[in-house]
């Protein structure tokens, strides 16, 4: 992890893709856009908040940025083509944000609940964890105001991005510790958010899960958070990993911010767009498109 800074810096307004974790080559963001648009299967699994939607006091008024659903709209409707977006939100959460997008699939629960409904049904033990879970939350907002508990589907959040003091990290490592002993579930930290999962499926599951029921030729994930590594890291050695924002990652490449990862989708989308409109035409000259 962590290899220097290589490749293409871009232009340095909202445009701009860097290289951050390739050694081998030097991609440019018109390359980068041409090598996605023009896949024979194409799937683009897309984080929520801090990828396509700006972070809001309230999770439940985050919006998409503007030209976020129009590409995603893009991306749905044409063929061979997958569009995904993939959250911690629970998946009756994602839908109200989606609405007319019939063909955009939404993966909830950091990947363990799908809109196709095969979900799993939360033991009596789970349950019992995430009361826990509630209650050791819960206690933790009384310490700060303008924090919140969050009951989702099968995990418990805390959301710290409003609190007043913002809590110190060695004041949210001992509610991190309580949760580690409830059980078998796991303790993730998001963007001002700790949670407690029942279970411990992955984004990465997700994205495995994905190609081996759509077979793309390649897989984009583009996130912003802590849980979206995994994606990253399922996705190497040939996936494209796009981390949004300044943090740490293992992605191969980076946008600054909400408002480049949503151009560049959009980018993608209208190339892919023209690029399969001209399939047909290609195909009746003989040519040969592309492996
Ligand atoms: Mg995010």
């Amino acid at each position: 992890m962590g290899a220097p800074a290589t490749g293409y810096k871009g232009a340095g307004d909202v445009a701009m893709v860097e290289a951050i974790n390739i050694t081998d080559t030097c991609h440019s963001r018109t390359q980068l856009v041409e090598a996605l648009a023009t896949q024979n299967v194409l799937l683009v699994a897309i984080d929520f908040d801090g990828t396509i939607s700006g972070f809001s006091d309230n999770p439940a008024s985050a919006v998409l940025e503007p030209g976020a659903r129009e590409a995603l709209r893009i991306f749905s409707e044409l063929t061979n083509t997958h569009v995904v977006v993939i959250s911690g939100r629970t998946v009756s959460d994602l839908t109200h944000k989606f609405p007319a997008l019939d063909k955009v699939r939404l993966i909830g629960s950091h990947g363990h609940e799908y809109d196709s409904g095969q979900n799993s049904t939360l033991t009596q033990a789970q349950i019992d964890e995430l009361s826990s879970a509630h209650e050791i939350l819960s206690r933790a907002t009384a310490k700060w105001s303008g924090t919140s508990v969050e009951r989702k589907s099968y995990a418990v959040a805390f959301h710290f991005r409003s609190a007043v003091p913002k809590p110190l990290e060695s004041e949210l490592q001992p509610i991190r510790a309580a949760l580690s002993k409830l059980g078998n579930g796991i303790v993730r930290d998001g963007s001002m958010v700790i949670e407690y999962c029942a279970f411990r499926t992955s984004k990465g599951d997700a994205l495995q899960r994905l190609r081996s029921e759509l077979y793309p030729s390649k897989v984009l994930m583009m996130g912003d958070d802590r849980t979206d590594e995994d994606a990253f890291r399922a996705l190497a050695p040939s996936g494209i990993s796009i981390k949004v924002g300044g943090a740490e990652t293992e992605a191969l490449f980076r946008v600054r911010d909400v408002a480049a990862a949503v151009t560049l989708l959009q980018d993608i989308a209208a190339r892919r767009r023209e690029w399969m409109g001209m399939l047909p035409a290609l195909s009746r000259i003989g040519k040969s498109i592309r492996p």
